[in-house]
């Protein structure tokens, strides 16, 4: 069978941000998504001896940006990846919605998401799979999400409203359901302890929620997701069920509807939470 060659990592940083990494594991090359820091990230470069050939950005924030400055130092013509509707410094390719991204360096397609919520001009980075000859367990999509889709929550609604963020999630929702899920947070835990208050009889929730706990008591990470799990354990892509429509119309006082009115009003709740 033939072997994919790409491996994907996550460098952690920060209390709790991920910097992922796309390594052509043959030509010791690779991308990385969300530098927040270039420090951690140069060290593994150097480490593992692999060439940055390209950066990924999803969003603004200075904790998915903020190593742009130095690695454009450190490596000359550096691409750089990002959305074309947020002012990004560093970033050499902005990139709008449906857009289509050939990454040689890891033989790559990324089909670009527009999902605002988090932020107005938030990207995610989608591929049906990674490298050329994917092994059967690399034809899984991917989806670089930044801070839009978390495991078993969403990002918080800086500069979008909630309907802006319930339609980018129902498109998210409407991928393969073998997705697998990179966000750039380790926010699992804490989003499932809110999850298991607003859905309480979930019991795949539940054995997750147990796996989960034993992955952070051993500091391994919980991600990445996919798709299948989340649609079953996470709230905000649940606004459509009678659970979750019953607990967010008693955290408002009044009967909600199913979809957006469900999901702004979990949001909310959380945000007090
Ligand atoms: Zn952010």
């Amino acid at each position: 069978m033939t072997q994919s060659n790409i491996d994907v990592q996550a460098i952690p940083i920060f209390n709790d941000n991920y910097i992922w990494i796309i390594i052509n594991v043959n030509a010791k090359t690779c991308v990385a998504v969300d530098p927040g820091d270039a420090a951690p990230l140069i060290a593994f470069l150097e480490s593992q001896k692999l060439t940055l050939e390209a950066v990924l950005i999803t969003h603004h924030h200075q904790d998915h940006t903020g190593g742009l400055d130095q690695l454009h130092k450190q490596i000359s013509n550096l691409n750089v990846y990002g959305p074309e509707l947020e002012s990004i410094q560093g970033v050499t390719h902005p990139l709008e919605d449906q857009q289509v991204v050939k990454l040689a360096a890891i033989e790559t397609v990324f089909t670009i998401m527009h999902t605002p919520g988090h932020t107005a001009g938030h990207i995610c980075y989608y591929a049906e799979h990674l490298g050329e000859s994917p092994s059967s367990d690399q034809q899984k999509p991917w989806l670089f999400c930044g801070d839009t889709l978390f495991s078993g929550g969403c990002g918080r609604l800086f500069e979008g409203t909630p309907a802006q963020m319930y339609s980018s999630l129902q498109r998210i929702s409407g991928l393969p359901k073998n997705t697998n899920i990179c966000c750039t947070h380790e926010y699992t835990l804490a989003n499932l302890r809110f999850a298991n208050l607003v859905d309480e009889s979930n019991s795949s929730l539940k054995n997750y929620i147990t796996k989960v706990e034993n992955l952070r008591r051993d500091d391994q990470m919980s991600l990445p997701s996919n798709l299948a799990l989340e649609l079953e354990i996470n709230p905000f892509l649940r606004a459509n069920k009678p659970a979750l429509i019953a607990a967010a119309s008693r955290f408002k006082g009044e009967k909600l509807e199913a979809g957006v009115d469900t999901f702004a009003a979990l949001r909310a709740w959380k945000d007090v939470s």
